[in-house]
């Protein structure tokens, strides 16, 4: 059996199927497109079959390949963080324009807080995307930690110091951007996601609580004391929470709150700043 013939077999799982190979044997395109008419070797039949029934008893393709794309790059990843989503790729866009427009008016590197750093993802895209100043990235798993610490190293983003800490608990110091992707799902909406999602990534990576909002009240009441003068919060959110988070963000005197939408036009980031420094 050739591999394209491997492939259609398991038509099921449609552009899926040949990433999966694709993962499993890994190649690239051109190598697929190379070797698609060869002779499967009965190992690799074997392989695939078994990453295909996986596949259809709904574990996610970055579990069964280990890795998940985000701003161009693959990030490890595993059950112990939330798989990188190409919706939070608009958060790091948003900040690396803040990042850059502080290099171009010459105010410095900026130092950069990635609160529930997870895969990691953020904050090592930052650094490669040009953010060259200090940058902390904390989760409170220290499973998490270690995923995010091994794609920092094999991504080669130098110098992003990892702690360990329950959000601003263990965080010292004051940074000019402080960006987050936190837990943000209502406790009730999680039981009505895929099995892909509720049964596979981290609960802890996904709950924002019966009301989705209890990681933006931490932050919107804290954050302000690890913000410079001018400083800037990027917060991802989900889809209808533009409203209340802009809410919580104005109660505690951050101004200039925007909000962003993803590129489905949805709601997805929310930025303000710390002009005056009343906190
Ligand atoms: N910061 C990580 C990400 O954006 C993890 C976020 C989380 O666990 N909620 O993918």
């Amino acid at each position: 059996m050739t591999y394209r013939e491997l492939l259609k077999e398991s038509a099921v799982l449609k552009d899926e199927g040949r990433l999966l190979l694709m993962a499993l044997m890994d190649w690239d395109l051109t190598a697929f497109l190379d070797r698609a008419d060869s002779e499967a070797s009965p190992s690799d039949v074997i392989r695939f079959w078994e990453a295909v029934k996986q596949r259809e008893a709904h574990v996610p393709l970055q579990h069964i390949t280990g890795k998940a794309p985000f701003y161009g790059r693959d990030f490890m990843v595993n059950g112990s963080v939330l798989i990188p989503r190409f919706d939070t790729e608009i958060l790091v866009y948003e900040a690396l324009k803040e990042i850059r427009k502080r290099q171009d008016q010459a105010e410095g590197e900026a130092e950069v807080l990635d609160l529930c750093t997870g895969s990691g993802c953020i904050a090592v895209t930052l650094r490669l995307e040009g953010a060259a100043g200090r940058i902390t990235a904390s989760d409170l798993s220290p499973e998490a930690l270690e995923t995010a610490r091994k794609n920092a190293e094999l991504l080669g983003a130098s110098d992003i110091d990892f702690v360990l800490s329950d959000m601003f608990s263990g965080i010292s110091g004051q940074f000019d951007l402080i960006v987050s992707n936190p837990p943000y799902i209502p406790d009730d909406v999680i039981r009505t996601l895929d099995p892909e999602v509720k049964e596979h990534d981290p609960y802890m990576a996904l709950s924002g609580g019966e009301d989705g909002l209890v990681f933006y009240r931490i932050i919107a009441a804290e954050a302000g004391r690890h913000l410079k003068k001018g400083g800037r919060l990027f917060l991802e959110i989900g889809h209808d929470q533009g409203k209340s988070v802009s809410e919580l963000l104005n109660k505690h005197h951050f101004t200039d709150i925007r909000v962003i939408q993803d590129l489905n036009g949805k709601d997805r980031v929310i930025t303000c700043s710390t002009d005056l420094k009343i906190f």
